[in-house]
């Protein structure tokens, strides 16, 4: 099976995590800094802070704002269900806003429309690794003081002109699960230019308390003190490490995204059958998925038969607001994302990730092409 995503393990990050099992520090030692730095500089944002997960991130920035109770945070119905989880751990509620078909990416007008005295934030999703509108977003948000927040789990990488990912909004949330853009094993983090929300968020990380074991041993003190409610959320140095040693591979992977998407691009460029996504001119796509349209009535087909083919194709994402959870919780109902339901109807994500050599590719594009073919002679 050919899987729609994958990560790449070389020897060399072997050796990194390797190097660390031997030291003095397994955990929130030397190699947590040094990742939350690296990627500071990799991205131009000020201040990282890393945690366990993409949904530790998110809930970290959620917790930072102190969000709770009566809050409305309006998220993408098309995304991953840890976007929406993190505004109901704090207790908040999430209002699904709707997105543009071309991009499946968050509707500014939908945004505008769902604003309400409550709205807190806007969390806007970098569906597919393909960074939002952030300058749109920001001409709603900004007015009425609400926080810009960018889910950038998918776009590790992308930019908007000479803006990376990390500083388009007012924190960043990224993931460092297997099949993103570069892996820890789980991991995520959060990126700002606010000092104080990033201190909020070391804090949130380490069960709310102001210094950490380490700075504690620094200092020679057992004296600390817990002045907000936080969580286990710490990432280890043995995933630093392997994220260190990632973060230096990663322009080299995406690279290799992005021709493998220009050929997908170019496949499918005279299909009638197949649709992709549009992309936006002076912005960097981070690629992490390929997806394409297909007509709604035959996805699960073609679903089970690239399958049989060996293509590890998958659908991202059901949206958030038909999960039963969110119906029963918030009274969420199909018909409200109306183009988030229709899209979810019909899309795939084909493999992409590095290790896709071209033989692979020519084998996911000649199996959907002839899908393609057999239903259109059957219709004919
Ligand atoms: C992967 C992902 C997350 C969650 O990240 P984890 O590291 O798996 O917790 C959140 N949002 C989006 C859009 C994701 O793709």
């Amino acid at each position: 099976m050919i899987p729609y995503g994958r990560q790449s393990v070389g020897e060399d990050d072997v050796a990194a995590v390797a190097e660390t099992l031997r030291s003095d520090w397994l955990t929130t030692g030397p190699k947590v800094r040094e990742f939350e730095e690296a990627v500071c500089r990799y991205t131009g944002a000020a201040e990282a802070v890393a945690v366990n997960s993409g949904t530790a991130a998110l809930h970290a920035m959620m917790a930072a704002l102190e969000i709770g109770p009566g809050d409305e945070v309006i998220v993408p119905a098309m995304t991953f269900a840890a976007t929406s989880n993190s505004v109901v751990y704090q207790g908040g509620t999430p209002v699904f806003a709707d997105v543009d078909p071309r991009t499946l990416q968050i509707c500014p007008e939908s945004v505008r429309r769902l604003i309400s005295n409550r709205t807190r934030a806007v969390i806007a999703v970098d569906y597919a690794g393909l960074p939002c509108d952030y300058q749109t977003l920001r001409s709603i948000t900004d007015p009425r003081g609400i926080a810009l927040l960018s889910d950038g789990c998918h776009s590790l990488g992308g930019r908007i002109g000479a803006s990376k990912v990390g500083t388009l909004a007012d924190m960043t949330s990224f993931s460092f699960h297997p099949v993103k853009p570069i892996t820890t094993g789980e991991g995520g983090m959060v990126t700002t230019s606010n000092r104080n929300l990033a201190a909020r968020m070391r804090q949130f990380r380490n069960h709310g308390i102001s210094t950490d074991a380490r700075q504690r041993e620094e200092q020679g003190t057992w004296y600390y003190e817990m002045t907000m409610l936080g969580y286990n959320y710490r990432i280890c140095d043995i995933q630093c490490a392997l994220g260190i040693s990632q973060l230096q591979k990663l322009d080299r992977w995406l690279t290799r995204r992005t021709e493998i998407a220009a050929v997908y691009d170019q496949a499918f460029a005279d299909s009638g059958t197949i649709q992709c996504l549009s992309n936006r001119p002076g912005t960097v796509h981070g690629y992490h998925l390929y997806v394409v349209k297909v007509p709604a009535e035959q996805r699960n087909a073609m679903f089970r038969s690239l399958r049989a083919a060996g293509v590890g194709v998958n659908v991202h994402y059901i949206p958030v607001h038909l999960h039963p959870f969110y119906q029963k919780r918030f009274q969420t109902s199909r018909g409200q994302c109306p183009n988030a339901e229709r899209a979810f109807e019909q899309i795939l994500s084909l493999p992409i990730h590095p290790n896709v050599s071209e033989a692979d590719q020519q084998h996911v594009i000649s199996t959907l092409k002839s899908l393609c073919s057999i239903s259109h002679s059957r219709a004919a």
